[in-house]
């Protein structure tokens, strides 16, 4: 390419390649035939797609808020059992408070493999326990949902419940970023059989429940201190229906009871996302219901 001609390189304009360059920047030679990415054709494939996915998904069977451990096995078991399940997540990110392990060091620590190996999750044995990668995990629980059949929306937000008389319909959704903002945007509904509360800690639902339900127990939606053993089978043992198609899965359970916490250990949060996809699996199609492989 050529350069600046030799008589106007000089001390005095100081003129040097990179103000030549812009002056003259080289000519860009595109093909004859129309070009195969069109910015506009990026953005159709973009917003067409993302409508057919959230079209078809405006009835789900089951809805799932919280793509935390509990919630994304919840819907890879559902998913693998034909249940049409969505799952909407308030962040960017999927997989709740799997990537933090335990104080920052990203590794879970589970009690048994069964879960894990079904998801093909590497566990390493340590005394009574394993250890695995919390990337791992939450990586192949996002994998495994969608693959599985489950539709996952993240940065949206349930706001709300759609209860008509005493019966769960559907649940109230918005943007995050809108939520974020508070901007005065109305939010949309989706309809469903039945809606897992698995936000963790937040309890988010059955808080919306409590709220606009006066007689709806219990009166105080909060976990108590932490005692491992007693919270990872109480987790276990308490998931199920909380109200007519309203279920509880995962750290939402132990808000929902009273239960104590149980810290970094992950094994009850899978546990609690099987059972209640069993559940509801079986109270949809009591005869063909199987999480099963
Ligand atoms: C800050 C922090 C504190 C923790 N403290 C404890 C503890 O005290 N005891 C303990 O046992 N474990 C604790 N953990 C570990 C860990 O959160 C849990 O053990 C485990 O992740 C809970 O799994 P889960 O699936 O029930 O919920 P989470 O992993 O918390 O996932 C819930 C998901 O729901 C989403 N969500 C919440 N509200 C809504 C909504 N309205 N709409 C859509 N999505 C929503 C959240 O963004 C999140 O991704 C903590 C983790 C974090 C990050």
């Amino acid at each position: 390419m050529d350069g600046p001609p030799a008589d106007i390189v000089d001390e005095r304009t100081r003129w040097c390649w990179a103000d030549w360059m812009l002056l003259n920047p080289p000519k860009l030679h595109y093909p004859e035939e129309e070009p195969f990415m069109h910015e506009t054709e990026i953005t159709r494939a973009i917003v067409e797609t993302y409508t057919e996915k959230f079209l078809d998904r405006l009835e789900s069977d089951v809805v799932i808020a919280g793509a935390g451990p509990a919630g994304l096995t919840a819907a890879y078991y559902l998913g693998r059992a034909d249940v049409k399940v969505t799952v909407f997540e308030r962040k960017l990110s999927i997989g709740g408070g799997t990537w933090g392990g335990g104080a920052g060091c990203n590794v879970v620590v589970l009690e048994d493999t069964e879960i894990a190996n079904e998801l093909g999750v590497d566990c390493t044995p340590r005394d009574d326990l394993y250890t695995a990668s919390a990337v791992e995990l939450a990586s192949a629980l996002a994998y495994r949902a969608e693959k599985a059949g489950a539709s996952i929306f993240n940065m949206v937000e349930v706001e709300d419940l759609v209860v008509k008389g005493d019966t769960l319909e559907g649940v109230v959704i918005n943007s995050t970023p809108i939520t974020m903002a508070g901007l005065h945007v109305d939010p949309v509904c989706t309809s469903c059989r039945a809606v897992v509360d698995a936000t963790g800690h937040d309890a988010d639902l059955l808080n919306i429940l409590r709220n606009k339900k006066k007689d709806f127990h219990p009166e105080e939606i909060a976990e108590s201190f932490m005692d491992v053993e007693t919270a990872e089978q109480g987790v276990v043992e308490n998931t199920g229906e909380v109200y007519p198609g309203l279920y509880v899965a995962g750290m939402s359970v132990c808000a929902a009871n009273g239960l104590p916490r149980m810290g970094p250990i992950f094994g009850g949060m899978l546990k609690s996302g099987k059972k209640v996809a069993e559940q509801i699996a079986s109270a949809l199609s009591p005869q063909d219901a199987s999480v099963e492989a």
